[in-house]
């Protein structure tokens, strides 16, 4: 039969696929097929690998019958091209990765594939997670389903249009200063960044090792929960993972808010925001209201340093991961260098574009000595009072309600030239990544443009229950509304 996979969520297709209202193998050519009509447009996938998809679905059909009981047997996932996954392409949107193919999955995708997924394609993001936009592709510009001459955001951008635009069910991103909130924010999604160690990173081309965290863009926060429960718990091949017991966050799920506090930084509803936005996001918190929560003002003394400080820690920490990429072991190498030295040269002076390029110089210089105590060190202990400025709301409040970013999407090029001001937008996002903290986006209006508006609900860390379950209310008392 036709799959209708528009609005399909992955809690949906779970329940059809058993009942045998359709197959794998016709849930994933729907997917295939979508992409096929949609992506010319949007721009959301790097790759699509139709055959071994369709492959493992008709096994996942199979197992199905026979009694199989993974938890997303023949669900087709996008994933973002960060991620290892064995047998595909991993460029992170970098000229420098075209031909690599992963010989290994990453743990988050072995879960996944574990519990009877299919990872059907590789989306489009920001080279090597640096950015906001998604412009910083090497190789194309996704494109904002509600408004295609608008960007999805970043850098998850093309996981984000994906799932938006009904090309994907569900999709993997990664987050190290706001890559899946953000995006989530600017497309109209659900998007779930984990308490960093929540998720192994082993597998995730490494951004900046002590922010970054994977997590998922999903049509529900119900599928973030489900998602979420199967990624999650320690690894042995990621040491910061944390060995904290999974709860079955997707059964813990609230419809109301009853007993629930949820704070307000005052330093997040600022002058200069958009209107629309602000609009929103203060619409939304009286919806909390009315779901029984209690609303306090709360605040984030230290949140005018956090932009300097993530671009001081994560530039710093991407110019030591970027070094592995040299034209010796990944990807592509530069042809003609007379010695090695001039090899390596070559091979990152082609292969990186010009923002991975600006980072590793701001990384290089924050780090060098002369500058070290006064960039990286003061960074660091920024970061030490930006935690301890959550760990103090947090004996206040359950949870806090915040806008994602300042503005909705841009227009396409609007602020490609101008890297301040597009660092400036991340300001309400990487506060959760420099305290280790988790934080979900979850879509709550649009402007008058249609340009979605997402809800930003941040937790203390591992209070992954907290959000998802404040999430949900939310997310169900708006449809309540349809
Ligand atoms: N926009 C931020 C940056 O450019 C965040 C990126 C991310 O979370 N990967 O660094």
């Amino acid at each position: 039969m036709a799959v209708a996979i528009e609005n399909l969520t992955v809690t949906d297709a779970l329940e059809k696929l058993n009942a045998g209202i359709f197959t794998s193998v016709e849930l994933t050519q729907a997917v295939i097929d979508a992409i096929r009509e949609k992506d010319p447009d949007l721009c959301a996938y790097l790759s699509v690998d139709t055959d071994q998809a369709l492959a493992r679905a008709a096994e996942a059909d199979q197992e199905r019958a026979s009694g199989g009981q993974g938890r997303l047997l023949g669900v087709p996932l996008a994933v973002k091209d960060v991620l290892n996954v064995k047998g595909q392409p991993c460029t992170c949107a970098s000229r420098l990765l075209r031909g690599y193919t992963s010989p290994y999955d990453a743990t988050a995708i072995a879960r996944l594939r574990a519990e009877g997924a299919v990872f059907l394609g590789r989306t489009n993001m920001d080279e090597f997670a640096m950015g906001s936009t998604t412009e910083n592709s090497a190789f194309k510009q996704t494109r904002n389903p509600a408004a295609l001459d608008y960007v999805p955001g970043g850098s998850s951008g093309g996981s984000a249009a994906a799932v938006a635009g009904g090309e994907a069910l569900a999709a993997l991103g990664t987050d190290t200063g706001g890559s899946i909130r953000q995006p989530a924010s600017f497309c109209g999604c659900v998007g779930l960044k984990p308490t960093y160690g929540r998720i192994s990173r082993y597998g995730l081309t490494a951004f900046a090792s002590s922010l970054d965290q994977i997590g998922s863009m999903t049509r529900s926060v119900r599928d973030a929960a489900l998602l979420l429960e199967v990624m999650s718990g320690h690894d042995r091949m990621d040491s910061t993972s944390v060995d904290v017991s999974v709860p079955a966050y997707s059964e813990k799920l609230r419809d109301d808010l009853q007993g629930v506090r949820l704070g307000l930084p005052k330093e997040y509803f600022i002058e200069g925001m958009d209107p629309a936005v602000e609009q929103a996001v203060r619409a939304a918190v009286a919806r909390c209201r009315d779901l029984g929560a209690e609303v306090v003002d709360v605040s984030l003394p230290h949140t005018d340093y956090a932009i300097a400080t993530y671009y001081i820690i994560a530039t710093a920490e991407a110019s030591a991961n970027l070094a592995r990429f040299d034209g010796v072991r990944y990807g592509t190498r530069a042809e003609g260098a007379t010695d090695p030295i001039d090899m390596y040269g070559k091979t990152r002076a082609a292969g990186f574009g010009d923002e991975v390029k600006r980072r590793i110089i701001l990384g290089t210089y924050v780090l060098s000595s002369g500058y070290y105590d006064a960039y990286y060190l003061s960074a660091q202990k920024m970061r030490t009072l930006i935690r301890a400025d959550f760990e103090k709301a947090f004996e206040e409040c359950d949870a806090l309600l915040t806008p994602v970013a300042p503005t909705p999407a841009y227009r396409i090029g609007e602020k490609a030239t101008d890297p301040l001001q597009m660092y400036l937008g991340d300001v309400f996002t990487v506060t959760a990544n420099l305290a280790g903290i988790c934080g979900i986006s979850v879509p709550c209006g649009a402007t008058s443009d249609g340009l979605p508006v997402g809800l930003q609900i941040l937790g203390p860390a591992f209070g992954e229950e907290s959000i998802l379950g404040v999430g949900h209310a939310f997310e169900q008392s708006l449809h309540g509304d349809d």
